[in-house]
């Protein structure tokens, strides 16, 4: 104090030092303003978690009260959550079910494997397909051959594209009915041909591997070959996107013409007079071709659930039919505006 009543208030040391402390007052304020906020905004979102575990949970709280409050009552437990299953709530239904195996009792076998298979099938509809598989497995430690945990195993399969797990489950499904074994061979062949081993015999047990000889064929430039295998057995049905894309010189055009699809399909484009066509998108298409205002384009639908996806598939991911892709011809508009690398030409 002493140090301050000597200095007299117009010595600028007077200035700094008030400077300094309305400095150090704002940062304080400041510091004790943004404290306070982040303990109210930490506040509110702790009673926003709080609200939304309890609001969750009220109905999945009493199912578990009720759950170990009868623990014998499991067979009656599963129909209401099977209910859930039912009328599409997966992710409740996959709780409660949970909840049943976690507390009753095991020695109802049934009632347990009925439990594991509706909880299997809520995790692949919510899109868990690996807890699903996990399950599924589980449940096959308990009833090896159950045919609706099999089934469910090999379309997990076929929508993942991973044959080797389930190449077992397959075998076992043919063993209990002989329906199933086309799944086994077209299995086994999936994964020849994923390890490079694409084999003639296979080429008829599915017209996708037809396809994937063809494709080789194209690349390879050995069209002779590949018009060949089009006009064996009807194949150029399953492979009329893949024709599209060729270019036959005129040593083909008379190996063509010997087939009234590959006839078809080359009219279209412009390259023989052809004069029955099946297909109306075809035909415009032959009568368009030169005037540059149209081009075809492939939709691939399955022909038991209409089922469409992008590309050619083996195994109908919805209705898991083998052999069910339609290669539909689409007429599509070629805008004169697009540019691309054509426009050069
Ligand atoms: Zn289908």
């Amino acid at each position: 104090l002493e140090f301050i009543s000597t200095i007299s208030y117009r010595d600028p040391l007077v200035g700094i030092i008030s400077l300094f402390s309305i400095v150090l007052l704002v940062w304080l304020l400041n510091y004790a303003i943004n404290r306070y906020k982040s303990i109210q905004k930490s506040k509110q979102l702790e009673r926003f978690v709080e609200n939304f575990i309890t609001s969750q949970n009220s109905s999945e709280i009493e199912f578990e009260k009720l759950v170990s409050e009868y623990p014998s009552s499991a067979k009656m437990l599963f129909v209401l959550a099977n209910g859930y299953f039912l009328s599409g709530e997966y992710e409740k239904s996959a709780r409660f079910l949970t909840l049943i195996l976690k507390h009753t009792a095991k020695n109802d076998k049934d009632t347990t494997v009925n439990v594991m298979l509706t909880l299997s099938r809520s995790y692949i509809r919510l899109g868990f397909l690996g807890r699903a598989k996990a399950v599924l497995i589980e449940l096959l430690h308990l009833q090896p051959r159950n045919e609706a945990a099999l089934k469910e195993l090999v379309s997990i399969s076929a929508r993942t594209n991973e044959y080797s797990d389930s190449l077992g489950a397959t075998e076992a499904l043919s063993e209990i009915n002989n329906k199933y074994s086309k799944y086994a061979d077209f299995f086994h062949a999936m994964m020849a041909l994923k390890n490079g081993k694409l084999q003639e015999p296979v080429l008829d047990l599915n017209p996708y591997f037809t396809r994937e000889r063809a494709k080789l064929l194209l690349v390879n430039n050995e069209l002779r070959v590949l018009f060949d295998l089009a006009s064996q057995n009807n194949n150029a049905k399953y492979l009329t996107d893949i024709l599209w894309q060729t270019y036959p010189s005129d040593e083909h055009m008379e190996q063509i013409r010997l087939s009234s699809e590959l006839s078809q399909i080359f009219g279209a484009k412009g390259l023989l007079e052809c004069e029955k066509y099946d297909s109306f998108e075809l035909e415009v298409m032959s009568q368009i071709h030169d005037k540059n205002i149209a081009d075809l384009v492939f939709k691939y639908r399955c022909n038991c659930c209409s089922k469409e996806e992008l590309d050619y598939f083996a195994i109908c991911k919805k209705c898991l039919t083998l052999s069910s892709c339609e290669i539909e011809p689409v007429l599509a508009k070629k805008s004169p505006n697009v540019f691309s690398l054509e426009s050069f030409s």
